[in-house]
């Protein structure tokens, strides 16, 4: 993990090359974002740094509607380095964890549970699991805004194992349930607004 002082200079000047690298939580808001979000810059003494989506969300930070900081591209630093944990995390990407457990996913990468374990929780600070569910809730996100498919299959496509279990998750995460994410829903609109105003404050 970089330090903080050079992550804070990085979200002043919103640097690109540190998207999807770090991930900007702001104490007084509950609100996590992208560097490269165009609300106003955090004071610092309200900032934290994560690693990753997952954990800033394991945390207890709501992502931010307005830069989506969930769709972030996974840490780019790595890109061209196919590190193990580059691999898991494009497994993952694929469904891995949606279908097997963490130890298959292991052993298709030749390690150990543990050790994969381990290697997220330096590069990530999160688990494979915890990883899982940001992916699958961002690809719901995707097909409730681009799609009209029903709620069930969504959360099949998505690779929850229910609609409930799709439901508690963006509870947990958001507040409010899937169906408010559709393209049209009025409310998110209006709760984008807010959400960003007191993220600007
Ligand atoms: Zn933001």
């Amino acid at each position: 993990m970089r330090d903080f002082d050079a992550n804070y200079a990085a979200l002043q000047r919103r640097d690109p090359a540190v998207d999807g690298v770090v991930f900007v939580a702001v104490k007084t808001t509950g609100i996590y974002c992208r560097p490269v979000c165009p609300a106003r810059t955090p004071y610092a003494r309200n900032v934290v740094f994560y690693p990753s989506a997952a954990a800033a969300e394991r945390a207890g930070y709501r992502p931010c509607l307005r830069c989506r900081p969930e769709t972030a591209p996974f840490c780019p630093a790595w890109n061209g380095t196919r590190t193990t944990v580059e691999r898991a995390l494009a497994l993952i990407e694929a469904g891995a964890l949606d279908r097997d457990d963490v130890a298959a996913l292991a052993e298709r990468l030749g390690i150990g549970p543990r050790h994969l374990s381990r290697l997220f929780a330096d590069h990530l600070d999160a688990s494979p699991l915890q990883v899982a569910q940001t992916l699958r809730i961002q690809r719901a996100k995707r097909l409730l805004g681009n799609t009209g498919l029903s709620i069930p299959l969504i959360a099949h496509r998505a690779g929850f194992s229910s609609p409930r279990r799709m439901n508690a998750a963006f509870s947990r995460l958001y507040g409010r349930p899937p169906s408010t994410f559709r393209k049209g829903a009025k409310r998110l609109q209006r709760f984008a607004t807010t959400n960003c105003t007191v993220v600007a404050l």
